[in-house]
C-alpha cells in the first residue's frame, strides 16, 4: 500500500529525472490559512483525497496537522490507513462509502466512517461492540447528487437509529453539493434547504446537534451560509478555483509547479513530420527541443496540437502527437540549450501556464488535469 501512495520525496539537487513537481508548502499554508480565515468560526478539513490532488498525500497531511487543521478528508480507507501508519494523529474522514469487509480496518486505524444507510449502522455497532470501542461517524445525507447518502426525505429514520446504538458516536452529520461551483447557486439553495430541513430533527426532539458540514470549495467560496460548524476545502486549498466562472471571494495562489528540461535539441526539415502517426509537419525548416514528460505522467494526450509550454520565460507550442514519455516543443528561430527549464504548469518571469489552461486543452476540469499526475513525477517541496 505504502509504496503506491508513497513518491520518492527528494531535495532539489538529488533529482534524478529532469521531470518533477514543485510543491510550495508556504503556498499551501497561505491558502488554508486564508480559507480558515474566511470560514471562521467553522472548523476546516483539508480535503486529500487522490494523492491531496496529486500533491502528495502524506505530506499534505503533515503540514495540516502542523496547522492544526481540525480534520481530514480522504476518499478511500487505503488513503486513512497510510496516513495513520505515517503518523498523522488527527481525526480523519473517509467520504466514500464502506465495502465488504472494512469496518475492522476503520476501527483498529480509528478512522471516521461515512454511514450511507440503516442497515450500515448496524454492522457498525456490532462489530464495534465485537472489537470493544466506539465507533466514530458522520452521516451522509443525499440532498441532490444522488450518489451515496440517505435520502433527506428519509434520514429522520436514519437519524434516529445512528442515536440508538452503543457504540457508534453519530458526531457529524453532512451533504455534498453537485453544483456550488456554478454562478446558479438555485440548486445549491435547494440543497441547503433540504439539509436545514433534516436537521431540525435535532433541535425538535431537544438533542445535541452534531458537527455539521456540507461546503466544498464552490460552496465555501460563493455560499457563506453553507458553512455550518466545519468546511471541506479541496481544490481551492491547492490555489485552484472550481471552475472559470466561480466568485474568486478568497484569493488562494497555485502550489505546484510542473518542470522538466530540455534532453534534445535539433532542427526539423520542412515536411519532416513529428511523433505518432506523423500527425504534424512544418512547412519550412524549424528548431525544436524535446522534454521527457508525456501521458504516461499525466500529460495528457488530449491536449495534442493545443499544449504549450514555456521555455526561457517564452511560450512555445507543443508538436506531434504527445506521446508516453516524451514531448516536442517548436522553438521557430529561437536557441535552446540542454538543460533548459521547462515549465508545463507554473510561471516564468511574466508568462505562466494554469492548470486551468491544461484543462481547456484537454478539454476536461482542472481536478482531473491535478489528479492524473501520477507517482512516476517526483515531488520535490520547497518553503
Ligand atoms: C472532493 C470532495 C470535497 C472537496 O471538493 P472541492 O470541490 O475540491 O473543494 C468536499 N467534500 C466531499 C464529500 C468531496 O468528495
Amino acid at each position: 500500500m505504502s509504496s503506491f501512495f508513497n513518491h520518492p520525496v527528494i531535495s532539489v539537487d538529488e533529482i534524478i529525472r529532469p521531470t518533477h513537481l514543485q510543491i510550495d508548502l508556504n503556498t499551501l499554508k497561505n491558502n488554508f490559512e486564508k480559507i480558515k480565515a474566511h470560514a471562521a468560526p467553522a472548523k476546516v478539513m483539508p480535503i486529500l483525497k487522490a494523492n491531496a490532488y496529486g500533491h502528495g498525500l502524506v505530506r499534505t497531511a503533515q503540514l495540516m496537522q502542523d496547522l492544526n487543521a481540525d480534520y481530514l478528508g480522504v476518499a478511500v480507507i487505503e488513503e486513512g490507513i497510510l496516513l495513520r501508519e505515517q503518523g498523522i494523529k488527527i481525526p480523519i474522514l473517509v467520504l466514500g462509502g464502506i465495502w465488504g469487509n472494512q469496518i475492522p480496518l476503520f476501527l483498529k486505524h480509528d478512522l471516521t466512517i461515512t454511514a450511507s444507510s440503516v442497515e450500515k449502522l448496524k454492522q457498525i455497532d456490532q462489530i464495534a461492540a465485537s472489537m470493544k470501542v466506539k465507533a466514530k461517524v458522520h452521516l451522509k445525507i443525499d440532498t441532490g447528487m444522488e450518489r451515496i447518502g440517505v435520502h433527506y426525505y428519509s434520514a429522520e429514520k436514519f437519524i434516529e437509529e445512528s442515536l440508538k446504538y452503543k457504540n457508534i458516536n453519530a458526531e457529524g452529520i453532512y451533504t455534498h453539493f453537485a453544483n456550488s461551483e456554478l454562478r446558479d447557486l438555485s440548486y445549491t439553495k435547494l440543497q441547503l434547504e433540504r439539509f436545514n430541513e433534516v436537521l431540525r430533527f435535532y433541535g425538535k426532539h431537544s438533542i445535541e446537534l452534531p458537527v455539521r458540514h456540507a461546503s466544498n470549495s464552490g460552496a465555501i467560496l460563493q455560499m457563506p451560509e453553507a458553512n455550518f460548524d466545519m468546511v471541506r476545502p479541496g481544490i481551492m486549498l491547492y490555489g485552484v478555483y472550481p471552475s472559470l466562472e466561480t466568485e474568486k471571494t478568497i484569493e488562494v495562489k497555485p502550489a505546484l509547479m510542473w518542470k522538466s528540461l530540455v534532453v534534445y535539441f535539433k532542427v526539423i526539415k520542412a515536411g519532416h513530420p513529428v511523433g505518432y502517426g506523423s500527425a504534424w509537419k512544418s512547412d519550412h525548416n524549424i528548431r525544436a527541443v524535446t522534454v521527457p514528460v508525456g501521458y504516461g505522467d499525466g500529460y495528457l494526450r488530449s491536449m495534442t496540437h493545443k499544449a504549450e509550454v514555456l521555455l526561457n520565460g517564452k511560450r512555445y507550442p507543443v508538436v506531434g502527437t504527445i506521446s508516453m514519455d516524451q514531448i516536442v516543443a517548436n522553438i521557430e528561430n529561437d536557441s535552446a540549450y540542454n538543460g533548459d527549464e521547462t515549465i508545463l504548469i507554473g510561471s516564468d518571469g511574466q508568462n505562466k501556464i494554469t492548470v486551468e489552461e491544461l484543462a481547456q486543452w484537454a478539454g476536461t476540469i482542472p481536478y482531473e488535469i491535478l489528479t492524473n499526475i501520477n507517482t512516476r513525477v517526483p515531488r520535490v517541496y520547497i518553503g
